[in-house]
């Protein structure tokens, strides 16, 4: 038997409501710009082809604390819905994209919004922006079987009690089986993946202290304290 000259990285994983199985991770791909109001805040068009950027699996954090990261005055909240996949494959037909689908989650995409604005502004990769340590609160995961497709619904973030982010999934302009053949035409997509679907209007900065509580029909709820 061979040995690791290195202990192996611990297998990120999400809780599942109502087992005590867990869901492996093994990627996140997060899309852009995915509800027009948001898209126009950002000061671009919606009509625009999706996008995606990714964010490391160790970036998942479940303790309900986002620590204020480093190098950053400027951290914004993105309130999203999160969908993990139990299968994949390449080039997926729309029609089939559920049945690859095993649950879905609150997540937040938590960026430092001044880096990524350089990175735009310089044209340089995101990830400073958006891959930082523990920049993916996350709930756990509900079965599909048990919230069904997830197409419409309220998804709400409140800071400090109030209402910061107001919309419904149902404003998505790239709907989750756009996502799922889109993304498996450029990359092998599998199960263990997850997909950050975008954020509603209304994105801004955090600081130490505050109370983020995270809200989507069916979901249930996340609070998440800045500190
Ligand atoms: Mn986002």
């Amino acid at each position: 038997m061979t040995n690791l000259v290195i202990p192996a990285a611990t297998q990120v994983t999400l809780p599942i409501k109502g087992s005590d199985d867990l869901f492996p991770v093994r990627r996140i791909y997060c899309i852009g710009r995915n509800y027009a109001e948001h898209a126009v805040e950002m000061g671009f068009d919606p009509k625009d082809d999706p996008f995606f950027f990714q964010k490391n699996p160790n970036n998942v954090d479940l303790t309900g604390k986002f620590p204020y990261p480093p190098e950053s005055k400027d951290v914004h909240h993105e309130m999203e819905m999160v969908f993990a996949l139990k299968s994949g494959g390449s080039n997926i037909a729309e029609k089939d994209a559920f049945k690859h689908i095993f649950g879905f989650a609150i997540g937040l995409d938590m960026t430092r919004r001044d880096l990524q604005g350089i990175s735009k502004k310089t044209g340089r990769p995101w990830e400073i922006g958006k891959a930082f340590e523990r920049s993916a609160p996350m709930g756990p995961l509900t079965k599909i079987e048990e919230c069904g497709n997830m197409d419409s619904g309220r998804i709400t973030l409140k800071v400090n009690s109030e209402v910061r982010q107001d919309g419904d999934l149902n404003m998505m302009i790239w709907k989750i089986p756009m996502q799922i053949a889109h993304l498996s035409r450029f990359y092998d997509i599998a199960a263990g993946d997850l997909v950050m679907t975008g954020t509603p209007a209304g994105v801004g900065p955090v600081v130490k202290g505050d109370k983020l509580e995270c809200s989507i029909d069916k979901l249930g709820k996340i609070e998440v304290v800045v500190i």
